[in-house]
């Protein structure tokens, strides 16, 4: 039986060292294919004409450079540009990129499915699947940078605005965020060899500014990031209270906010902006009272930081509603008059269902999340209909549907 061939793309630069010496090739080999494969974009292997005939045909043998099929491209008016992923086994993730006038941003995603479930998020009520592997998340850079550097309109964007330090490398994406589907410091090991590939100048060369890692606040991971390989962080926090955030974000439950914020602190030294953003999705008399966001302005007052409002993307299962432009605009004044750093994220790529927590995919539900959900909704409406019996006055608190199964499969 013949082994499987590896795939190139799952290596960074030590990595692929290390693999080229284990073919008792020389080192500069492994500096020849990360160019082939990451600047040039070549995939096959017959197609890298300055390789030995005799190294080509034992790569051939053992290796290959495979990104995730394509299953759909899809164009918005506003330029975004979505593609849904086939990882197999009927599950797909997706990417966005993003044309600004000064930028090029690409949203990647790290896992299939994720388990955290936050509860305004798309991608969470989808269940988790599995971690991409290092050559899954690449890929999605490699598949983007390479495709639209043969698209006139993205070129044309990044003629017309350069931006310096972008303009004369020819590359259309500017900026990488992981903000796409599952919770990248899930996907650690991963995700950091992908990270270190975009900051690689022998691959696409992207400076630790415009490479941003998303979290929902795996608190330990905060710090290993730190030392391993420190991008710009964004926190979703999305709660100015561990009682909401418990229900919003339930990973709260294992790292609350005070551990969460101090890794916050801990990590500033490394950030290589000086400060942290914090994500806040605006969801309508949930999240965007006043007094919420003088809690939040307290909460933050010690952390150099900016805070991202994000108008929520609804979506059916949610239950949850967008809070209007007027409130969403009355908490950003509450958080500048303080002082803050605040905006309000645009909506983009809306048309194709492109914009922040709205990637879902098609993921299978294969930990039958969705099941659950129901079934512990009918519980649970069993029992408040069983409570209410008993004491019709207490009060009805915001309950979230399924707070802690994804912790079990964390912990397991
Ligand atoms: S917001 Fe992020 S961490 Fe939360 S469920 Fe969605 S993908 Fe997972």
């Amino acid at each position: 039986m013949t082994s499987p061939r590896v795939n190139l793309l799952d290596f960074d630069a030590d990595q692929m060292a290390a693999y080229v010496a284990g073919l008792n090739e020389k080192p500069f080999r492994a500096k020849q294919l990360m160019q082939w494969i990451h600047q040039r974009g070549v995939s096959d292997i017959n197609d890298m004409s300055d390789l030995a005939k005799s190294f080509r045909a034992t790569l051939l043998d053992k290796a290959e450079v495979l990104s995730l099929p394509v299953i759909k491209d899809e164009h918005a008016a506003d330029g975004t540009r979505k593609w849904l992923l086939d990882v197999g086994a009927g599950n797909a993730v997706e990417s966005v990129f993003i044309p600004e006038d000064d930028r090029g941003t690409l949203c990647i995603s790290s896992q299939a499915g994720c388990a955290v479930n936050c509860r305004f998020c798309s991608t969470g009520h989808q269940g988790f699947s599995r971690n991409l592997t290092a050559g899954e998340i690449i890929g999605q850079l490699w598949f983007a940078e390479h495709l639209l550097r043969n698209d006139p309109n993205a070129i044309r964007r990044v003629e017309q605005y350069p931006t310096p330090g972008w303009e004369h490398t020819g590359r259309v994406i500017s900026n990488v965020v992981l903000m796409g589907m599952g919770e990248p410091l899930l996907n650690y090991d991963n995700v950091v060899t992908a990270l270190r590939l975009m900051l690689d100048d022998r691959a696409y060369g992207l400076s630790r500014r415009r490479v941003t890692v998303s979290t929902s606040g795996v608190v330990p991971m905060i710090d290993r990031l730190a030392q391993d390989c420190p991008v710009a962080l964004a926190v979703s926090l999305h709660a100015p209270n561990d009682k909401l955030r418990d229900q919003l974000v339930p990973l709260n439950l294992k790292y609350p906010l005070r551990e969460l914020l101090a890794a916050c602190e801990r990590y500033l030294p490394f950030a290589p902006r000086d400060f942290l953003t914090f994500e806040y999705c605006m969801l309508d008399g949930v999240n965007d009272s006043d007094i919420q966001a003088k809690e939040l302005v307290r909460l933050l007052a010690n952390i150099k930081c900016k805070i991202n409002l994000i108008p929520f993307n609804p979506f059916p299962e949610s239950g949850l509603k967008r809070s209007s432009a007027q409130r969403i605009h009355a908490f950003a004044s509450i958080l500048l008059d303080a002082g803050m750093v605040a905006t309000v994220r645009k909506t983009r790529g809306d048309d194709i269902a492109a914009a922040c927590g709205q990637l879902a995919g098609d993921v299978v539900d294969r930990t039958r999340v969705r099941e659950r959900a129901v079934h512990e909704k009918q519980i649970q409406h069993d029992h408040e209909e069983a409570a209410d019996s008993v004491d019709d006055e207490e009060e009805q608190e915001y309950q979230p549907e399924h707070p802690v199964q994804w912790l079990k499969r964390l912990d397991g």
